[in-house]
């Protein structure tokens, strides 16, 4: 049987990461797991309970109820990808709100969250075969990750990505409103203590700016097949 391994995908927010990871798990026939709608579950639960008053979080309050929320992935046989389940209920659509992005990072920064969830993800990937994107994978969740991958574009690409995204869905979108939540984003990413979001020294770094879809995807394939490759030999 062919040698699974493990992939990590990471990188700032709107960059095309999870397009990229999936792609890659549907052409090599692994998991796929998008650890930041883990994060957006756990922040619309944050919203749904009434733990948020303006920006602050009741910290102490979502602690009390973390064993109170079960997040679960099921395969979407229409889009053939995950969709992300809370507490049973499919949310897929719920957490991709600019109101959940714009609650989301705060709910990162919080030691407790990030313990559950990493511990959640290690699980998930325990028999590899899994494609993970996020902003900590490589650095935290699965250092030993055989292939790790930095994914970087421009905050104004990044903007202009989602606002496309969300229009194309028949979403309200302000492009304005967005480019701000993207640079706040990286911001809160960059700068908070845990896990903060950083290239690990072994990722390969990735600017998509100006590369399409089908671009990335096939570089990504290349330097799957690399990894294999080298594992291949070193075996032989
Ligand atoms: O990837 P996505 O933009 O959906 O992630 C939502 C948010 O969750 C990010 O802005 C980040 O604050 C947080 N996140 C994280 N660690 C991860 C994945 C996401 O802190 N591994």
């Amino acid at each position: 049987m062919e040698k699974k391994i493990v992939i990590a995908i990471d990188g700032y927010s709107s960059c095309g990461k999870s397009t990229m990871a999936k792609d890659l798990a549907r052409a090599i026939g692994y998991i796929y797991i998008d650890s930041g709608a883990m994060y957006r579950a756990v922040t619309l639960y944050a919203l749904q309970h009434g733990l948020f008053s303006g920006g602050d979080i009741d910290a102490e309050g979502l602690r009390r109820q973390m064993g109170d929320i079960r997040i679960g992935f099921r395969l979407n046989p229409q889009s053939g990808r995950p969709d992300t389940y809370l507490n049973g209920t499919n949310v897929e659509g719920r957490i991709r709100t600019l109101e959940v992005s714009a609650h989301v990072s705060p709910i990162a920064t919080l030691d407790f969250v990030r313990q559950a969830l990493v511990e959640q993800q290690r699980q998930l990937g325990q028999d590899k075969g899994i494609v993970m994107d996020g902003r900590d994978i490589g650095t935290t969740v699965f250092p030993q990750a055989e292939l790790k991958v930095f994914v970087t574009a421009s905050p104004q690409i990044r903007a202009q990505r989602r606002y496309d995204e969300l229009k194309a869905k028949g979403l309200e979108a302000d492009y304005d409103d967005i480019l701000a939540n993207v640079e706040q984003r990286d911001y809160i990413d960059q700068h908070r203590a845990v896990s903060p979001l950083r290239r690990a020294d072994d990722a390969l770094l990735l600017d998509n700016s100006h590369m399409s879809i089908d671009e990335q995807k096939q570089w990504l394939l290349e330097q799957y097949a690399r990894v294999m490759d080298g594992l291949n030999t070193q075996e032989a």
